[in-house]
């Protein structure tokens, strides 16, 4: 059996340090934010490319965060992409805003830039790109586009650690950049965290004062704020595993270019890489017109796969008060109905990912 991911095998690669990484916090007595928070942040700001980074509890509430950073609630509006993780909407909504889709690019399952324009009104105040399956969205001309009106650009990087847009890494192209470290990511703590990173030290300042009680000082409380602190032992852990992203990207590249190159002839759709995307290959993608029944057969061969994802935002029950038909976002729609996830991982041997491709010739 092959399994879609194997969580522990990441763990176990890198057992040593990282137990010796929860050891120093245990040891040193400070278990909330501290040196170790602070260290990681450092470490994550210059791995990303930008000059700060905050450390909160989730990738969703790095969402929530960034949009009260910029004062984004009721009576606002913002854009978001039809074919996401439901996140990217949930944290529109849990500030009281109203996220309005736009459709993705057929090709890369994200966002359209060309189609932003027209869901544009006097109400919305920023456009929420996700880099989905750690490809990077098409972030030019949404900067342009967000210069021109005056929106803010919030970029959902929750599976693009590491991923580079143009040769710059995702970190602080648009305002604020939110990050996920849940344990499947490619950076993954044992647990919860996220982080937001930017460049712009006002909002830096203030996700820092939000997510701490809108506390700069002790029990001396500016807004109102929340607790959402990046706990200091998976602060530990993802310092641990950082040094090793870049070749574990590397890994997950090698797996992907056995995947296009063994799979490119069996009229499945593969992923489309732009000349500028140097994607972080959260997840290999295909789509498939009889996915169900691939799946089920590769299900019966020992291979796991999983599909990202199964029901758009648009057509949960969770979403039901905002009136929009399955028809309303057909893209979105369709593609819920073809995407399948392969296995994919840095401790995915090359051997498994050869075994993955004669599986899937075989059943296709
Ligand atoms: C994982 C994910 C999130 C949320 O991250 P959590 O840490 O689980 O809250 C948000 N957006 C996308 C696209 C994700 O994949």
């Amino acid at each position: 059996m092959i399994p879609f991911l194997d969580l522990g095998a990441a763990y176990r690669e890198l057992r040593t340090e990282i137990d010796a990484a929860i050891h120093r916090v245990l040891d040193s007595g400070w278990y909330i934010l501290g040196p170790e928070v602070e260290a990681f942040e450092a470490d994550w700001a210059a791995y990303c490319e930008a000059d700060h980074a905050v450390g909160v509890a989730n990738g969703l509430d790095a969402l929530i965060l960034a949009l009260r950073a910029l004062d984004i609630g009721p009576g606002d509006e913002v854009i978001v992409p039809s074919n996401t993780y439901i996140a990217t909407w949930l944290a529109v909504t849990a500030v009281g805003a109203r996220p309005v889709p736009v459709e993705p690019d057929p090709a890369t399952h994200n966002i359209e830039p060309a189609r932003i324009a027209a869901a544009i009104s006097p109400a919305t105040r920023a456009i929420l790109p996700v880099h989905l399956y750690g490809q990077p969205a098409d972030l030019d001309p949404i900067l342009a586009l967000a210069r021109q009106h005056g929106l803010a650009v919030i970029e959902d990087a929750a599976q693009a650690h590491g991923a580079r847009y143009k040769g710059r890494r995702i970190g602080a192209h648009g305002d604020v950049v939110c990050w996920s470290f849940y344990p499947g990511k490619n950076l993954g703590a044992l647990g919860d965290g996220g982080a937001v990173t930017t460049n712009r030290a006002d909002l830096a300042d203030r996700i820092r004062v939000l997510r701490n009680y809108g506390s700069r000082v002790k029990y001396v409380n500016e807004v109102q704020g929340v607790n959402s602190r990046l706990d200091p032992i998976q602060a530990a852990v993802l310092r641990a595993k950082l040094p090793h992203l870049d070749a574990w990207t590397d890994r997950r590249r090698a797996i992907a270019a056995a995947y296009a190159k063994g799979l490119r002839d069996t009229g499945l759709i593969l992923p489309h890489l732009p000349d500028w995307a140097e994607p972080a290959w959260h997840l290999y993608v295909l789509r498939a017109p009889d996915r169900d029944g691939l799946q089920k057969r590769l299900t019966d061969a020992g291979v796991g796969t999983l599909i990202h994802y199964p029901i758009p935002p648009h057509m949960q029950a969770a979403y039901a008060d905002l009136g929009l038909a399955p028809d309303a976002l057909p893209l979105a729609r369709d593609l819920a109905g073809e995407v399948l996830s392969l296995p994919m991982g840095p401790q995915l041997p090359l051997a498994d990912a050869a075994r993955v491709i004669d599986a899937v010739r075989a059943a296709a």
